[in-house]
């Protein structure tokens, strides 16, 4: 092996990734007087939550009247009931706090008449606990809020003295021989050299794994890397099955088109020129959930009336709106739709199809983003100096399925709670752990083991078996037979890893090693997707079981807990929370309003 030389940084905080939760965990971080590295490797406001278009929900009551209960019980029942109750008071709680923080920080939200920021409807936000009309709350900058957010989280970041290394690229975790995380081992990708990053506390923030698809809304980047890094330290990721499609991304390009299109007034037609959600949620039409909305787009198609020569896609019908309307609050999705679909939707439909677009499940943690290492005994044993915030991350807030907008809330929320914690748990005066060196020389030693892989098999050629396999089995529907195939083909394409060629050698700007590891991060992530899928028999939120078309909750009202290790997958299951943290005396929700029901919209 050749020996690399590594240089040794040392902090309190290590925040891996600078998308919104990265950043706004950083920010909290270095407010509270820890200090902070960042690294990335992209530049920060290149992470995928650039893209985000429609917004961030909070019940702020700006266009109407709402309250976080019921936003709690939308994100509850939105979850299927997966959810952890503790988490998702959290969340809505907290949520109109953290959005007037972005708004102080300086976010550029778009205002109301009167100069509040302004809200528009998202799919599943309702008003009464469900029993009102849809409600106003998610928050937004036009249709760029996610680019508002992060130059604004970014310039914080760097006033309160934030250290940020840009292009480095983490590959693995350094631990302790009982189980302690000490830091991370980095490659700096401009230069070549090696880094090891020793910290009190590591924050993974390293986003979600849409790139295990063939068809996602993802950047390329989002490749779930912290979640391979978890499962190569022997940690389980959580609800891995559950795997949002959005509704509308644009047919062929796969680019999204925000659910704020349709909150604006927007509507999915057949090719009978049927407005057919009307039929499957006769009250919340297209705003229902996007689980269901993607389901009965397929259902549509497989019926023979989509639309386009092979009947295979649906439209997204705009152009009843005024064109102020298109111009001021969905400027972004208009270019979108002209560069990608070749459209003009203030006079044509947009051709859309359900595209992976967000993974509910990652890495298990408690409402504080502490990370999860269940034991049969303990299920909420917390793995120590580790947290994990954002879409890498399972609170679990989402349960089986998000609902729009309940993302970049999740960001900020517990990005925030995480470095509250932090403040807490570690103390700047300690000394820093002492590394692990035969952690680090493990790490050191699958760098170069990656590096000189001499097999036949180029990474894009398995990367593509591998997307084809994931889109045609772990797709909107599935069935024991698709599954069990899909488990099959799975294992065997994870089994070629030991077939990968890297062609190129160098250490700089070295895209085929790079795309290696990220190959190597993908793999575990798509293996726990598609075996925990297998063996969930009912149907629950973005799990369309077609053999079980039920939700049970008797036998699995449970988190699945996957462990990969290679091509091998072990399962375990841990408790759903069912405790809220106050109870109704104390100002909490009734908890009879979020007992579970059928799910209808
Ligand atoms: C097109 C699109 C539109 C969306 N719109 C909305 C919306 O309107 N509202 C909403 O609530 N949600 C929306 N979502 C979902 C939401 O935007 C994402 O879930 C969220 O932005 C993820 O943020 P994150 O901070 O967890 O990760 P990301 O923003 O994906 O950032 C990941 C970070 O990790 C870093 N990283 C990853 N791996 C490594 C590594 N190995 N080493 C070093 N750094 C690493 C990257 O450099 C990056 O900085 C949308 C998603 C998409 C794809």
């Amino acid at each position: 092996m050749t020996t690399y030389k590594v240089e040794h940084h040392n902090y309190d905080v290590v925040v891996v990734g600078a998308g919104g939760a990265g950043l706004r965990a950083t920010l909290g971080m270095a407010e509270q007087g820890l200090r902070t590295a960042c690294v990335t490797k992209v530049f920060p406001t290149r992470s995928h939550t650039v893209a985000a278009q429609g917004g961030i929900a909070a019940s702020l009551s700006n266009m109407g009247p709402d309250h976080w209960q019921w936003h709690m019980y939308d994100t509850v029942k939105g979850s299927d009931w997966l959810g952890d109750t503790d988490a998702m008071e959290y969340l809505a709680r907290e949520a109109p706090k953290a959005v007037y923080e972005l708004e102080h920080y300086g976010v550029p939200f778009s205002r109301t008449e009167d100069g509040r920021i302004y809200q528009r409807p998202f799919g599943g936000h309702t008003t009464e606990f469900g029993e009102g009309p849809p409600v106003q709350r998610t928050c937004a900058a036009a249709d760029r809020t996610g680019h508002a957010m992060l130059h604004t989280l970014y310039g914080q970041s760097l006033k309160q003295k934030a250290e940020f290394y840009i292009e480095y690229f983490a590959t693995d975790l350094i631990m302790s021989e009982d189980g302690q995380c000490q830091g991370v081992l980095a490659w700096k990708l401009d230069d070549g050299t090696l880094h090891a990053f020793n910290a009190k506390m590591v924050v993974l923030a390293t986003g979600g794994y849409g790139r295990a698809y063939f068809s996602a809304t993802s950047a390329h980047t989002c490749t779930g890397d912290g979640n391979g890094m978890i499962a190569r330290a022997g940690l389980p990721l959580q609800d891995m099955e559950f795997v949002q499609f959005h509704p509308t991304g644009i047919f062929g390009a796969g680019c999204l088109i925000t659910e704020g299109a349709r909150g604006e007034g927007g509507y999915l037609t057949n090719s009978e020129g049927e407005r057919f959600m009307e039929r499957y949620a006769p009250t919340y039409k297209d705003l229902a959930s996007r689980d269901v909305v993607s389901r009965c787009m397929t259902i549509e198609i497989r019926e023979g009336r989509g639309v386009g020569p092979n009947k295979d896609h649906i439209h997204l019908n705009l152009s009843h709106l005024p064109p102020e309307t298109l111009h001021l609050r969905l400027p972004g999705i208009s270019e979108s739709a002209r560069i990608f679909a070749g459209v003009d939707l203030t006079k044509e439909p947009i051709p859309v199809l359900p595209t992976v677009h967000y993974n509910m499940g990652g890495i298990p943690t408690n409402y504080w983003g502490e990370v999860l290492s269940p034991t049969a005994e303990n299920p909420d044993r917390i793995a120590p100096g580790l947290m994990a915030v954002g879409e890498a991350a399972s609170a679990s807030v989402h349960g089986a399925n998000r609902l729009g907008s309940n993302s970049l809330i999740d960001l900020v929320v517990f990005g925030r709670a995480a470095a509250i914690r932090a403040g807490k748990v570690v103390d700047p005066a300690a000394p820093n752990p002492v590394l692990n060196q035969a952690s680090l020389d493990a790490a050191l030693d699958r760098f170069d083991r990656v590096r000189n892989y001499s097999g036949a098999t180029p990474t894009a050629e398995l990367r593509l078996e591998m997307q084809k396999n994931m889109q045609a089995d772990a797709a909107v529907f599935r069935t024991d037979k698709t599954l069990a195939e899909g488990c099959a083909n799975m294992a065997e394409t994870a089994r070629k890893m030991g077939d990968i060629k890297v062609t190129d050698r160098s250490l700089i700007w070295n895209s085929d090693l790079m795309e290696t590891f990220e190959l190597e991060n993908l793999m575990p992530n798509a293996l726990a997707t598609i075996v925990g899928a297998e063996a969930r028999k009912e149907s629950r939120g973005a799990h369309a079981h077609e053999d079980y078309p039920d939700r049970d909750d008797a036998n699995w009202r449970k988190h699945t807990l996957a462990w990969v290790d290679g091509a091998k997958v072990t399962l375990d299951y841990r408790p759903v929370h069912l405790d809220p943290l106050t109870t109704e005396a104390e100002g909490g929700i009734d908890l009879k309003k979020i007992a579970p029901k059928a799910r209808v919209y």
